[in-house]
């Protein structure tokens, strides 16, 4: 770091007690620098209750307004200025440049650039920063995918898993060759590739082998107006650290070892609009500080391995459900899946695997036992069951996890 940590926390602090509402509020009477972990953690809840008291400048100084997904109703709207698009911009040209990304490449992106989403336009803009060619395909067709593929022969794709996966579909059914097509990296959004350790999951695999192409995994959040990016070495999401800092945090707001999971709690550095101080992102993963093999030194953050409030209590241990999932994809003989936790008790949920397919049942819990640490209850079902459970009308993303707790 160029900067020092110290530098950039009193500028944000600063910047913030003066200009936003909110933290005008919050370190009202405090004239000196606090400590950053004795400033109170922030959530969702509070972005979304006093959304606008974050704004530290005047309206007219704002040029981009995107939202964020919100907890309930309406998602929070999240406004930027020109400065802000200029650290944006330096963000992605970072985190392109981690996946090695550099003037000549190509690149298809294939994310949505409007919906008010920031995502394409970050990634649109940290490109441009790179010098990169950009073809803006956007995630409705993968037969324009294809098609541009053909055309224009890029060397690169960013997009979410599940449409890299409808990409591939679609190129099998048109007898399109794409493990040997011209795009050799893809960047991977809003979706895990890799399970817990360093290993590429399912879904990562059968991306890797489809397109032929090295996979990087990507975890960016609206908020923080950042996103972090593996390197060649896949291993762990490379923070740039003048631009934000994270902490690792336990249930009781106490920082977890070095490799332990907890919740990602992060503060904005550089932010002019919407500075955030100690935001609970709900995300759980694990932070590793030493030097990379790319030889960054930069703290690196491990895959997400779920929400903070999906986290299940089961007979004194805890976990979450993408750890059941990532056993239950890579199971011989299972089709489809869904897990349910039930509350038990205050100290222990009830799981239950419902799953169809033809699977030995013994086999099953033996692996469960093995790699999930558990052994909950399973139960063979139909198709249609699992249909039913996986996609009821008010849900828009097919979910292999029903929380009934
Ligand atoms: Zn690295």
């Amino acid at each position: 770091m160029s900067r020092p940590f110290a530098e950039l926390w009193s500028e944000t602090f600063r910047h913030a007690a003066e200009h936003s509402p909110f933290y005008r509020e919050v370190f009202r009477g405090m004239n000196s620098v606090p400590a950053l972990t004795n400033v109170p953690l922030v959530d969702k809840q509070t972005l979304s209750a006093r959304n606008l008291d974050f704004l530290c400048v005047p309206r007219e100084r704002i040029v981009e307004i995107v939202t964020t997904s919100g907890t309930t109703g309406q998602p929070l709207l999240w406004m930027l200025t020109e400065s802000d698009v200029k650290r944006l911009a330096e963000n992605e040209r970072l985190s392109f440049a981690c996946a090695g990304l550099a003037a000549n490449d190509t690149l298809l992106v294939a994310v949505a650039m409007d919906r008010c989403f920031m995502a394409g336009l970050a990634y649109w803009l940290g490109l441009r920063e790179l010098g990169c060619g950009i073809v803006r395909t956007g995630a409705a067709s993968p037969m324009l995918v294809l098609d541009m593929i053909e055309r224009v022969q890029p060397t690169a794709i960013v997009a979410v898993p599940s449409f890299l996966r409808l990409v591939a579909e679609k190129a099998q059914e048109t007898g399109f060759d794409l493990a040997n097509c011209s795009v050799k990296k893809a960047v991977c959004i809003g979706e895990p590739i890799r399970d817990g350790a360093w290993t590429l999951n399912a879904s990562g695999r059968a991306i890797e082998s489809a397109w032929g192409a090295k996979i990087y995994s990507t975890y960016g959040v609206t908020e923080l107006a950042n996103s972090l990016c593996e390197c060649d070495a896949g291993a762990g999401g490379h923070l740039h650290d003048e631009q934000l800092h994270l902490e690792i945090l336990d249930d009781d707001g106490k920082p977890v070892a070095a490799g332990e999971i907890g919740e990602v709690v992060a503060t904005t550095f550089g932010v002019e609009a919407m500075p955030v101080i100690r935001y609970r992102t709900g995300d759980c993963a694990a932070i590793f500080r030493e030097p990379c093999a790319c030889g960054r030194t930069t703290p690196r953050l491990g895959p997400i391995v779920g929400r903070k409030h999906q986290k299940l209590k089961f007979k004194g241990t805890s976990l979450f459900p993408s750890t059941l999932a990532a056993v239950l994809e890579e199971s011989e003989g299972v089709e489809s899946f869904v897990v349910i936790a039930r509350k038990e008790s205050e100290l222990s949920d009830s799981i239950e695997v419902l799953i169809h397919g033809s699977v030995s049942m013994l086999g099953l819990r033996e692996v469960m036992q093995a790699r999930a640490k558990i052994t909950p209850q399973i139960r063979l079902v139909s198709r249609a069951e699992i249909e039913a459970l996986q996609m009821p009308p008010q849900v828009r993303k097919r979910r292999t996890f029903v929380d009934l707790r």
